[in-house]
């Protein structure tokens, strides 16, 4: 279980262990006393109180560079034109990344659970996380795993057998967040990170832990809300992950679209939820 980067808690012999775990908590917030950076700190103290080991990728203090461009490859394969999924599989199958991706890449693979902390920005999460996974998630890893294009990807590939959690801070009421709320229901909203990159990488993501309103909070509502996260967090490796359908299961026969019978009568992203999860 040991990790390269990961903060080993020594913890006394009255705390219950069972299994102690890697766990890697991505967070993008630039205010060091940010409701957001509040509660990855809960993150941390809670899971090494658990007895397991937390990685930390500070992303605004580690200065992260956001945007995927041509400074990725130092050794391009191509240098007539930049074709970023070629260029990203020649230089994750060759080690030619650059050195803070390889360091991610190391922290995400020695992880049983990533979590990625963040304030919900224009119903997403802030560039410079969308950043950490577009140059993150390289080309045979998280996707074209093992050079076989779309073969393994919705619950299959390279980060299969790991758990993912997003925590977001949202400014707006839960009422604009229901299923007829003014904004989307949440879910929807961030669909596109659970099922696009995270399920699509073979994880297992668990239900998106959200604080609405976050921007009129009172001390006593903080202390509600974290009390309510470490709760979340006491469930990381037991709760019931979000019921995706996997691509390899059946439900998609050609690899592409659901099979009439599977979800009769739905389209759009609901389709491609179970209501009643497998055993
Ligand atoms: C670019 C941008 C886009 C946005 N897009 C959306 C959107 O699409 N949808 C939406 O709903 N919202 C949106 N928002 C609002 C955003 O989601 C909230 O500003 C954010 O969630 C607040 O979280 P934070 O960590 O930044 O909180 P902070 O701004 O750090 O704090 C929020 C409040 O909590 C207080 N506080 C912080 N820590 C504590 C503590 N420990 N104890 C007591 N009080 C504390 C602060 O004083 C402040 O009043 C957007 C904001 C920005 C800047």
């Amino acid at each position: 279980m040991l990790g390269i980067g990961f903060i080993h808690f020594h913890y006394s012999p009255q705390i219950r262990q069972i299994h102690a775990m890697n766990i890697l908590i991505v967070h993008a917030h630039p205010e060091p006393t940010s409701l957001t950076r509040s509660l990855v700190d809960e993150s941390v103290g809670a899971l090494q109180a658990q007895g397991h080991a937390v990685a930390l990728s500070d992303l605004y203090a580690m200065r992260w560079k956001a945007v995927f461009d041509a400074h990725d490859f130092p050794a391009r394969k191509n240098h007539e034109r930049l074709c970023f999924i070629t260029e990203s599989g020649h230089a994750y199958s060759t080690s030619q990344q650059t050195a803070d991706v390889e360091s991610e890449q190391r922290k995400l693979l020695a992880a049983d659970a990533v979590i990625l902390q963040f304030p919900l920005w224009w119903f997403g999460m802030p560039a410079i996380l969308k950043g950490w996974v577009d140059r993150v998630f390289a080309y045979g890893l998280a996707y074209g795993y093992r050079g076989e294009g779309n073969r393994y990807r919705y619950g299959a590939g390279g980060l299969q057998g790991k758990r993912a959690l997003l925590s977001v801070s949202v400014g707006g009421p839960a009422e604009d967040y229901g299923m007829r709320g003014i904004n989307g229901p949440l879910d929807q909203l961030l669909f596109p990170i659970t099922h696009g990159m995270l399920f699509f990488a073979g994880m297992d993501v668990l239900p998106t832990h959200a604080i609405y309103g976050s921007g009129r909070v009172t001390a006593a509502r903080v202390a509600a809300e974290k009390s309510a996260w470490r709760q979340r967090l006491a469930g990381l490796f037991d709760e019931a992950p979000i019921p995706f359908r996997r691509q390899n299961d059946g439900d998609y026969p050609d690899g592409h679209v659901l099979a009439d019978h599977v979800a009769a009568g739905l389209s759009g992203l609901v389709a491609h939820i179970e209501r009643v999860p497998r055993p």
